[in-house]
């Protein structure tokens, strides 16, 4: 209580050592052969009598006050982790004040979904360029990188980028960042578009066509 300094009265002199207990709070009660150690009933244990008690905390000398702290959040944390903030929780009577722990819920990302120390995300790319290949700019929590994108690649295909993922708190390895490739369908096609496409579907249309090996064995084993 900020209002009386903690003590419980605003004036020092109001604030009496329990004549009961002489300030120790307890008491020893005799019955029969044993000596019984009790809570003071005069002073409720608190060794001292407030005569004229702040208004503020009643007399016990802690408060109710809204706070708005800082945390500092490492790099690195993940669900359920505690960041500890020394003195800041339940205050307590003439004794230290107890800690506050924050738990850390993380929040999810756009972009990127994490796996302990290692990332994943989606990364889509045209069918031209999955089957050309192409070096393509992807985005890491440091920058970006290329990622070369072989001819040839499908759909679901996995790139790992060593050392580009989290590093835990608690962990000197660095996890990996995985790049899930997504071939995109083209939509909103030009007529030079659709002409060109056209003219691809001809030549794959023959039936030893080796450009969809997939789908080839898909039908042949359906046939079969
Ligand atoms: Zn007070
Ligand atoms: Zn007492």
């Amino acid at each position: 209580c900020d209002a009386c300094d903690g003590k419980g009265s605003k004036n020092p002199n109001d604030v009496e050592t329990c004549p009961t207990c002489h300030g120790a709070g307890q008491v020893r009660m005799q019955q029969g052969f044993f000596s019984v150690q009790q809570t003071c009933s005069t002073c409720r244990g608190q060794g001292k009598i407030i005569k004229n008690p702040c208004n503020k905390c009643h007399g016990s000398g802690v408060a109710d006050r809204q706070q708005t702290l800082e945390v500092t959040i490492p790099a690195g944390v993940d669900n359920g982790d505690r960041v500890r903030l020394s003195g800041k929780g339940e205050a307590i009577r003439d004794g230290q004040s107890g800690d506050l722990y924050v738990e850390v819920v993380v929040r999810e990302h756009e972009i990127f979904q994490r796996d302990g120390a290692d990332l994943y995300m989606d990364v889509p790319v045209s069918i031209a360029d999955a089957a050309l290949g192409k070096e393509i700019q992807i985005p890491t929590l440091d920058g970006r990188v290329s990622l070369k994108i072989p001819e040839g690649t499908q759909t679901g295909k996995l790139f790992r980028l060593r050392g580009k993922g989290v590093k835990p708190v608690r962990s000197s390895m660095q996890g990996d960042l995985l790049c899930r490739i997504v071939v995109e369908t083209p939509v909103n096609l030009s007529s030079r578009q659709r002409e060109l496409l056209k003219e691809l579907q001809e030549t794959m249309d023959g039936e030893d066509s080796k450009s969809s090996p997939k789908k080839k064995s898909f039908f042949d084993r359906l046939f079969d």
